[in-house]
């Protein structure tokens, strides 16, 4: 079986939603993933801002605001009045639910409950335009099968036997439906797997159902050399490892999750990434083949924080990095990079919210400064048979920007570092005039 993911914009107008339906006809079984439609969760994540500050009057605007939006995709996606009169009840279920948290208590129990809706009503939406053109399809929950730990881990052990079950119980079946972002935390409530997380959770899926292929169907025709948001004229990588597009979602390629490709890497299934609005184009195909060299992509990944801790007395005496790493580990905050001198040693965060008591902690332990506002810079490929000219032209590129940081031979596959983010875009231009101007 296939596990296809479809992100906000293919499934964010009728049109798009008509293309997915073509996209997921297919002789083989398929389990299919669905975003919210896009805009939908960031509206979401806005009521609960208006409704944590009490602001009820602002929820209820924002609420009033989809009318149009959905009233528009209802009346372009399905053909006939009866199934017009399906989609609006879905609408209006989802709606009533949320004028019905705006009048009662609110908490972060709430807020999960209300962040969820954009996935269950893309479902329903979707699953109802496939029984209008009479296909057999199943539209299941992912709150059934998607669980957190209480670690807030997924649970994959149970998501295995659930799913197994479920798709015994449904052998007849070759076409389903689920929410991606979703799922329930170890106290049973609902919950998620962070914005942008559908595609971790179509990759979890694949992986528990052990998938033949997951394929991530979004707005851009495959993992592009460089950031299109910010470069001009980037094109898509062909082929990548998953060392490669790991490294580039972790450090900034907003097109996958930063976890997506653990899943599908443990189990060694192939990961395509494909563009809605032109499924022929070639994409990115994303596999464990290491065997072709070079600078593949850059990323950038900003909101990062440097924590530097300067101690002349005992940067090198036998376990100071520990303790230092405890500090973090104490805290739930992962380091991303990390430099080390004789007498200092600087390390990144991208999550400061407890960056005080950090700071608190290390200061035990030597001088600390942070500074915010700084950017990592990922170049990525397979550097292997490349031992001598990686970093020069790397560095020549870069000779006009001050380097803050920089890291390589973690891996045969980055070189990273960091600049300041207001040096992002020079950094990213810089790269690409020097790497990939050929391309
Ligand atoms: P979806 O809603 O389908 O999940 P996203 O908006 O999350 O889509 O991701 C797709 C977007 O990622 C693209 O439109 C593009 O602007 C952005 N992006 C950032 N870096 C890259 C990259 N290296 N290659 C391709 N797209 C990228
Ligand atoms: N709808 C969620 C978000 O916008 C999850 C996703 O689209 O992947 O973050
Ligand atoms: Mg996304």
């Amino acid at each position: 079986m296939k596990v296809l993911k479809f992100g906000g914009t293919s499934v964010g107008s009728a049109e798009n939603m008509k293309r997915v339906s073509q996209i997921v006809e297919d002789e083989e079984p398929r389990f299919v993933v669905l975003s919210a439609v896009s805009g939908t969760t960031n509206d979401l994540v806005a009521i609960c801002t208006c409704l944590y500050a009490n602001d009820k009057e602002g929820a209820r605007k924002i609420i009033e605001k989809f009318n149009f939006r959905y009233d528009e995709l209802i009346e372009g996606l399905y053909d006939s009045e009866e199934y017009k009169i399906k989609g609006r009840e879905h609408y209006s279920a989802f709606v009533d639910l949320l004028n019905g948290i705006v009048d009662s208590d609110f908490s972060e129990k709430e807020e999960k409950v209300v962040l969820a809706q954009g996935e269950v009503l893309s479902t329903k939406l979707f699953t109802t335009k496939l029984e209008e053109e009479g296909k057999d399809v199943m539209l299941l929950d992912s709150l059934e099968f998607m669980r957190l730990t209480s670690e807030s881990e997924p649970d994959l052990e149970f998501s295995k036997l659930e799913l197994d079950a479920i798709l015994t119980r449904h052998s007849g079946v070759d076409l389903f439906i689920a929410q991606g972002y979703i799922c329930r935390n170890s106290k049973g409530e609902i919950d998620n797997l962070q914005r942008g997380g559908s595609d971790y959770s179509a990759s979890l899926l694949a992986e528990a159902i052990d998938a033949s292929e997951l394929q991530i169907w979004t707005d851009i025709d495959g993992m592009h050399y460089n950031d299109p948001r910010i470069v001009e004229h980037t094109k898509s990588i062909p082929k990548l490892s998953y060392e490669e597009a790991g490294e580039l979602a972790y450090f900034g390629a907003k097109i996958l999750h930063p976890y997506c490709l653990l899943p599908t890497r443990r189990k060694n299934i192939p990961v395509r990434v494909k563009n809605t609005m032109d499924p022929s184009a070639i994409g990115t195909y994303i596999s464990e083949d290491t065997s072709e060299f070079g600078i593949k992509a850059v990323a950038a990944k900003d909101g990062i924080i440097v924590i530097k801790i300067k101690s002349t007395r005992m940067l090198l005496a036998y376990g100071f990095l520990k303790r230092i790493f405890e500090v973090f580990e104490k805290y739930e905050t992962s380091v991303d990079v990390i430099t080390t001198s004789e007498v200092a040693v600087s390390l990144t965060i991208d999550n400061g919210k407890s960056l005080n008591k950090i700071v608190d902690e290390l200061e035990i332990y030597g001088e600390v400064h942070v500074e915010k506002d700084q950017c990592i810079i990922s170049v990525v490929g397979n550097f292997i048979a490349d031992e001598k000219g990686t970093a020069s032209v790397i560095f020549d590129s870069l000779r006009e920007i001050p380097l803050r940081m920089i890291s390589f031979g973690g891996s045969k596959h980055n070189v990273t570092l960091l600049v300041n983010a207001k040096h992002k875009k020079e950094a990213l231009n810089a790269l690409n005039d020097s790497l990939f101007s050929n391309k």
